[in-house]
Formats: C-alpha cells, sequence, structure tokens
C-alpha cells in the first residue's frame, strides 16, 4: 500500500513547475516550486513542521502544549495545522492589517487568533515581541520565533534545497526568491551552494523592504517606496537571512507583480499571491541579467486565494497606487530590460 504516514508527511516534494511563456520570452528555463500545493497551502508549512520537530526534540514542547507565534498568517496555518495533527493548541498574534480571509482561515482552524495593531520591530508593540510575552505568560508554551529559529532555515535545507536539486537534476543556475523571515532563501541557497557553489542565488526584494540593499550595499537604509504584498518585505537582518548565501538582489514593482500574476491566471493557469508574482518578478530579472541558456528557480508560495478580497477589489488596488491597467508581459519585460 502506498500511503502517507500522517499529516505532517504530506509536507513538501511539491512539483516544479515551467513557466512556459516567461520561459520562452527570456531563453531560459524559468521554473516554479509549487509550495501552494503544500497542505497548508503555502511554503510556510515547512518552516512549521521544521520548528516543531525541532522544539520536540530539544524537550520544549511538550504534550498537550500550546505554540504561539506572531504570524502574517501562513506560518500560523501551517502551526495550526501540525499542532492539530500532533495535539498542540496554537495561540497566533497577527498584524490587523493582513487580509480578512487569512484570520478567517486561522479562526476556523481551531487556532485562537489575536489581532493587534502594526507597530515597528523596535516597539514592545511589535506583534513578534507580544508572541514572545504571551508564550511566557501561558502554561507550557512555546514561542515558536520563526524569525530568529534556524530550525526555520534548516528545514529547507533538509527538504526544499535537495528537493530543487534533484528535480532540475543538477542543472540549476540560478535560484531566486523574497524575503519574509529568510528561512526558504537561505535554507536553499546555502545547500545549492554546498552542491555547486557556481548556482547564483538571488534575493527580490518587495519595494519598501531593505533587503536589497542588505544585499546590494551592506546597510538597511534604502527602504522607499511600499508593495501590497504580503508575508515579505523584511526591515531587519533576522537570524535566517544571516544564514544566506547570496551572490545578487533586485527589487521589483508591484506593477511587474500585478503584470505577472494577471499574466499566470489568464495564459498558465496558475493563480498564485502576490509574493510568488515577486519571486517570478525576480527570476525574470535573473533571466534578462544573465541572458539565455539559463535555468532559474523559484517559489510559488501561496494561491491568490487567501487575498482574493484586496487583489481583485479595483478600489482597494487604487487606494494602494495600483491604477487599472493592462500591462503585458512583453511590455513588462521590456520595462524591466530598460531598469537594469
Ligand atoms: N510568501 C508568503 C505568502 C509568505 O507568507 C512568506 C512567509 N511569511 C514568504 C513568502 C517568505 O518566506 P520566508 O519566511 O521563508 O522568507
Amino acid at each position: 500500500m502506498n500511503k502517507t504516514p500522517d499529516f505532517c508527511g504530506t509536507i513538501g516534494n511539491t512539483p516544479l513547475i515551467r513557466l512556459n511563456k516567461l520561459s520562452e520570452l527570456t531563453g531560459c528555463e524559468i521554473l516554479g516550486k509549487a509550495e501552494f500545493l503544500n497542505p497548508g497551502g503555502s511554503v510556510k508549512d515547512r518552516a512549521a513542521l521544521g520548528i516543531v520537530e525541532d522544539a520536540e526534540k530539544r524537550g520544549l514542547l511538550k504534550p498537550g502544549g500550546t505554540i504561539v507565534e506572531g504570524t502574517a498568517g501562513n506560518t500560523g496555518i501551517g502551526l495550526t495545522l501540525v499542532g492539530n495533527a500532533k495535539g498542540y493548541k496554537t495561540i497566533i498574534i497577527i498584524p490587523n492589517t493582513q487580509s480578512p480571509e487569512k484570520m478567517e482561515l486561522l479562526s476556523n482552524m481551531g487556532a485562537e487568533v489575536r489581532p493587534v495593531p502594526p507597530a515597528p520591530f523596535n516597539s514592545a508593540g511589535n506583534y513578534n515581541h507580544i508572541a514572545k510575552r504571551v508564550a511566557e505568560e501561558t502554561e507550557n508554551a512555546y514561542w515558536a520565533n520563526q524569525f530568529d529559529n534556524t530550525a526555520n532555515t534548516d528545514f529547507h535545507v533538509k527538504t526544499t534545497g535537495p528537493e530543487i536539486w534533484n528535480q532540475t537534476k543538477g542543472n540549476i543556475t540560478g535560484f531566486v526568491t523574497a524575503i519574509g523571515t529568510g528561512g526558504t532563501l537561505a535554507g536553499v541557497s546555502s545547500y545549492l551552494k554546498t552542491q555547486n557553489k557556481n548556482v547564483q542565488t538571488v534575493c527580490v526584494d518587495p519595494y519598501g523592504a531593505s533587503m536589497w540593499s542588505w544585499f546590494k550595499h551592506g546597510h538597511l537604509d534604502i527602504d522607499d517606496g511600499d508593495s501590497i504584498a504580503e508575508g515579505i518585505g523584511q526591515g531587519r537582518v533576522t537570524d535566517n537571512v544571516s544564514l544566506a548565501n547570496i551572490d545578487e538582489a533586485f527589487r521589483c514593482h508591484d506593477r511587474h507583480m500585478m503584470a505577472i500574476s494577471r499574466h499566470l491566471i489568464k495564459e498558465e493557469g496558475l493563480f498564485l499571491g502576490a509574493s510568488s508574482g515577486i519571486n517570478i518578478g525576480g527570476a525574470v530579472k535573473t533571466a534578462l541579467t544573465g541572458g539565455p541558456g539559463q535555468t532559474i528557480v523559484t517559489i510559488l508560495c501561496d494561491t491568490a486565494q487567501k487575498y482574493m478580497s484586496r487583489l481583485f477589489d479595483q478600489d482597494w488596488l487604487t487606494e494602494n497606487d495600483l491604477p487599472p491597467e493592462d500591462l503585458s508581459i512583453q511590455g513588462m519585460i521590456e520595462e524591466m530590460k530598460a531598469e537594469l
């Protein structure tokens, strides 16, 4: 009989999808790792499982315990489902700016959801610090601490990196992704470098974040602009980011992300969230910079389902400086070329 031993065994081993039109237009193989097919619907199921298994091994998460986390949503979904399967409760501290769909999902899955007003990292009211305090005040609780807990990166070293290496039969030339915690980028980039140091590892940053500034200039000072992408856009060097082995960094405009997202729905049958669009924008910039013949892998983090009240509401988009426009994918490539 061919079966998975339990729910947690369904995390990972996702397919790699060729993005046909963008591959044709760039002369490169542009491949997306279909992380939206994880059981909780995102790449963050991996970090959730990695963090929980690590805490169990270290004796920090005990039977009947509670997992507490500050999360933009996806890690919370992963932790809640893994927690349900393993007998842990979850308390999720989430900025109240995140999409209502995510809050509803989390509470329907059984998490205790505590929305909090957004606050900068250096303020005591930041959702991560609140999560730490809630864990300290709750009996038999464990703070997952996804940003600085490097069990997050380790799980990508152990799973995502080798999967990509094997799926491309070692012919990968570049890997690109954006940063939320940095776990995906750090884990996959460091694994790929151990296999072939010539694989180009690339960070793509949304506007308003400072990771491009960090990798390009060694400081966090350039963080102009803004992005509607949820789950990415980091302003500090987390412990996971500090493990990343990065050769190149690009920024991707939300206009380009929207052009990619609309194109993928209409022409490739892929219904993806904004961070996937930013990632693919980074893959296209990598393709245009290095020229034809490359094999570039990026991450398709989650679907657009959790963001429908925003990504498909033109009034909301207009309020966020994204006027109605139909930038073709060819037009976007021409604009990107002009930026390089
Ligand atoms: N995309 C989405 C939709 C996410 O929720 C996240 C994680 N917050 C990421 C990308 C980034 O992944 P990582 O935390 O591994 O950097």
